[in-house]
């Protein structure tokens, strides 16, 4: 018997391989088309910057789910499929290949694009930007040793591609614009350690650093700054940040700000969802409209979606999580940043292990956790939970995290 309705997910990424696999999950038992502009099958992209470019390996060690999960699953996959046109009115989408599919339910999870300079030489062979597979797979042979790599942007990617070029004896030099790493995300205290750890690996690290234009034959050869100097390059990798993909939701007529505007349930009006980095959702726990560029986000927001559109909706939202592996140092992120009224440090930044909290009165609002992982569950709870805490309580390392979230 032919399904009754068909569920179709535009961007084959992690968000939308996960919208697939909890519609499946939850009781969808009617089609379901996954359409994705990439060669690849869905795949995550952390390790992108990381072991793939640091140790070699399979640029597609993320993927999702084995090659034989679709064809059990009934999800149709189709790959190099990119849509061009959604009609929202009779629920109809346009492929670039030329066919057309219809829809009852629609999921945008079209991700992001990673952000292009406008300078000149920017279009020069060995300019090169980082977001897909394919993006790394063509980075990697460049990152010989005593290759001169030139990296625009001190923000997650540019500094984990730091450390991962560095690994492959390549001489690092990172631009930032900034007069700090990461200034959206970190704390000055967690940022200044984090450059002094990329200084000590050897990248010629430069913050506040302007950017005239890249040079070469043919090939981009050199780096010229803002005061007239010149760096030599064999590569440039830009890592200014990801512009979500909305366009096309845009063109259909949906409402977008800096992302697909999305209820606490990724619904976007009538049967149309999004969800991951294209999106911006309105947060149940924030408790308002965020688009967050995270693998959490992209893992979680799916489950929400799926339950709504099988008519079991519950409001989608929690206390954001990031994290970034460079060298020795796993950092992971609680919260967004924001002012803060006291800063409580956890342990000594000295032993390489501590955790920095950022308090709104008694109220853990963020934390930075540097090789201490362990305790993301119980600073995530008293987060979420906006427990009243001490803060000697929460500096005192003899006093478990584990108490201090069940409120005692
Ligand atoms: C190098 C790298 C390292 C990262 N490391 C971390 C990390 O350590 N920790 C962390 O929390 N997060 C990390 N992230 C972020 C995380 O990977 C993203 O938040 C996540 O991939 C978002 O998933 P998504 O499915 O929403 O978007 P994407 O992964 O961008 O997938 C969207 C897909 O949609 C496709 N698409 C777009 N338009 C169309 C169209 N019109 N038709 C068909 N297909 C289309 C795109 O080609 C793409 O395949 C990293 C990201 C990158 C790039």
């Amino acid at each position: 018997m032919p399904s009754s309705r068909t569920a179709v997910i535009v961007g084959a990424g992690q968000a939308g391989g996960r919208t697939a696999a909890h519609l499946r999950k939850q009781g969808w038992q009617d089609r379901i088309l996954l359409l994705g502009e990439e060669p690849d099958p869905p795949y995550e992209r952390p390790p992108l910057s990381k072991e793939v470019l640091s140790d070699d390996a399979d640029p597609l060690t993320g993927r999702l789910y084995p090659p034989d999960w679709y064809e059990e699953n009934g999800v149709e996959l189709r790959q190099s499929c990119r849509v061009e046109r959604l009609d929202l009115g009779d629920r109809t989408l346009d492929l670039a290949t030329g066919g057309r599919e219809s829809w009852d339910v629609l999921v945008l999870a079209t991700g992001c694009r990673a952000r292009l300079l406008d300078c000149p030489g920017a279009d020069l062979p060995g300019v090169m930007t980082l977001r897909t597979s394919a993006d790394a797979g063509a980075l990697r042979p460049h990152l010989r040793s005593g290759a001169q790599v030139v990296l625009i942007g001190g923000g997650f990617i540019g500094l984990e591609l730091a450390a991962s070029a560095t690994a492959r004896g390549c001489k690092v030099t990172l631009l930032e614009a900034r007069p700090q790493l990461l200034e959206r995300a970190l704390p000055d205290r967690v940022a200044a350690l984090l450059a002094d750890r990329h200084r000590r690996a050897g990248v010629d690290l430069r913050l506040g650093a302007g950017l005239a234009a890249f040079e070469g034959e043919g090939r981009v050869q050199a780096v010229r700054l803002g005061d007239g100097s010149r760096l030599p390059a064999d590569l440039v990798v830009v890592g200014i940040g990801a512009q979500p993909n909305v366009e096309l939701a845009q063109a259909a007529g949906l409402a977008c700000d800096d992302g697909i505007l999305v209820d606490s349930h990724c619904c976007a009006g009538g049967s149309v969802y999004a969800l991951g980095d294209c999106s911006r959702h309105r947060d149940a726990w924030l408790n308002g409209p965020v688009r967050l560029e995270s693998w959490e986000n992209a893992e979680l927001a799916p489950q929400a979606a799926a339950k709504a559109i099988l008519g079991r909706p519950e409001p989608y939202g929690g206390v954001p999580w990031f994290w970034t592996d460079q060298y020795d140092v796993n950092l992971q992120l609680l919260g967004l940043k924001q002012p803060v009224e006291r800063e409580v440090l956890r342990g000594d930044p000295e032993s390489g292990s501590f955790l920095l909290f950022g308090l709104a009165g008694q109220r853990v609002v963020t934390a930075a956790l540097v090789n201490a992982g362990r305790d993301r569950r119980p600073v995530r709870q008293i987060i979420e939970g906006r427990l009243a805490v001490d803060p000697a309580a929460l500096a005192d390392p003899d006093r478990p995290l584990k108490q201090l979230a069940k409120g005692a």
